[in-house]
């Protein structure tokens, strides 16, 4: 038996390195080599790799309960993960539903924004608005909504049609006028905006301004738009708040959480949704007709609940601020093209053509991750989204490490 590994040309792939261990913001090779994890492992770790205090929580449940099914019992785990959330989050979002991924979050947002939908007789509201460089997760229905891609390419046939608005390039009024337009001729098909707010990551690490977000929200409330907010990615501090959608000043209907919610120990995903949705499936015949074997996993469960904690004991935000002005003082420093910063993240787009996987961006991650900096490219965006412990110096010398190579390339 052979791995065949994710996201990969396995044909002329370079041999995965072989790790020993993580800690921190560091992932340490077999051979001896340390790699600075600029990328949270695929945007997961929150504090840290190996953070001891939620390493204690998982060990301490293991002694306990791992798995039980979620359709007849409950645990303490789930039940104040339940009580924590509620602190993070505003009351109109009170009904959680436990999956373990991404792209799970998000396939129960939209199967219950349209099941709620048919169910309130709404029977016309059918379809999805989603945005063109939108990133939702790799199953058909989440890749259904994601954007046309070189992700998505392979499998067109697969995923159902949804309207698929072009990206506001600026603030322009001509956007927003025809978005409002759009909208107003199509909201009786739509069941759902779904979005990443304030941040799309997959589609290049694309920063909306909060406004933005704020009005396109408020026109599809106004048309009876349900409001599906994938936060996979944006939750848990990364653009400097807990969610994105505080900055944004919207509570949506839905929201989809995962990767950082466990401090990104192990699998774990939320779809949380208001009293209101919850409440149109409460009849004989209108249950919600999904659940995953691995639903509410105990251990996961304890990892989040040592995640909030620390959320909640420290001021993590703080260091994401600090964060996130070592990446301006470093972008600026090194004069690397076309800048942008959220939170804790940081990118820049290179000029040169280099699609996903590409000799070039393969050229660029070889390079610096001889130099001990461990990044993936997006096409021509690099972007640092570093897990929080790491330091300002661990930023400067990241961004260094890029300008570095970004110089030799040229000369
Ligand atoms: C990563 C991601 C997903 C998919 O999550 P998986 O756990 O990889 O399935 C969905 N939405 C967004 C915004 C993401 O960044």
């Amino acid at each position: 038996m052979k791995i065949w590994r994710p996201y990969t040309q396995m044909q002329d792939a370079i041999p995965p390195a072989r790790v020993s261990h993580a800690l921190g913001a560091h992932i340490f090779l077999q051979d001896g080599q340390r790699l600075f994890d600029g990328i949270s492992s695929w945007w997961l770790i929150t504090h840290g790799h190996c953070e001891p205090r939620l390493m204690e929580a998982i060990r301490r449940q293991t002694e306990r309960l791992e798995q039980v099914v979620f359709a007849n019992f409950v645990h303490q785990e789930a039940e104040e993960l339940s009580t924590r959330l509620a602190g993070f989050l505003p009351p109109r979002l009170n009904r959680l539903f436990f999956s373990d991924n991404g792209s799970t979050a998000v396939e129960v947002a939209m199967k219950m924004a349209y099941q709620s939908l048919q169910q309130s007789g709404k029977k016309r509201k059918r379809s999805f608005l989603t945005f063109a460089k939108a990133y939702h997760g790799d199953t058909c229905g989440a890749m259904s909504a994601s954007g046309d891609s070189a992700f998505t390419e392979a499998y067109t046939d697969l995923r159902f049609p949804v309207f698929r608005f072009r990206q506001p390039k600026d603030l322009s009024p001509e956007w927003r006028a025809e978005f409002r337009a759009f909208v107003e001729a199509k909201h009786e098909e739509i069941a759902a905006l779904i979005l990443e707010p304030l941040l799309q990551g997959a589609g290049g690490m694309i920063i909306w301004p909060a406004e933005i977000v704020r009005e396109i929200s408020e026109i599809c409330r106004a048309h009876g738009i349900l409001l599906i907010f994938d936060e996979v990615m944006t939750g848990f501090g990364r653009t400097g708040k807990m969610f994105a959608f505080e900055k944004v000043g919207v509570v949506p209907d839905l929201l989809c959480l995962s990767k950082g919610l466990t401090g990104g120990a192990l699998p774990l995903a939320l779809t949380v949704a208001t009293e209101e949705i919850f409440s149109q499936f409460l009849s004989p015949q209108k249950l919600l007709f999904h659940g995953h074997s691995f639903t509410g996993n105990a251990l996961s469960c304890a990892a989040a609940n040592a995640n909030l904690k620390i959320f909640q004991e420290e001021t993590v935000l703080e260091k994401i601020a600090v964060l996130e002005n070592a990446h301006r003082r470093a972008l600026e420093k090194f004069a690397l093209p076309n800048p942008r910063v959220l939170g804790s993240m940081g990118a820049i787009e290179l000029p040169e053509q280099s699609g996903y996987g590409s000799a070039k961006s393969q050229e660029l991650y070889q390079k610096c991750f001889s130099r001990g900096l461990f990044l993936r490219p997006l096409g021509n965006t690099v972007y640092l989204l570093p897990p929080y412990c790491a330091s300002s110096d661990d930023i400067e010398n990241a961004w260094g490490v890029v300008a570095e190579v970004l110089s030799e390339n040229r000369s």
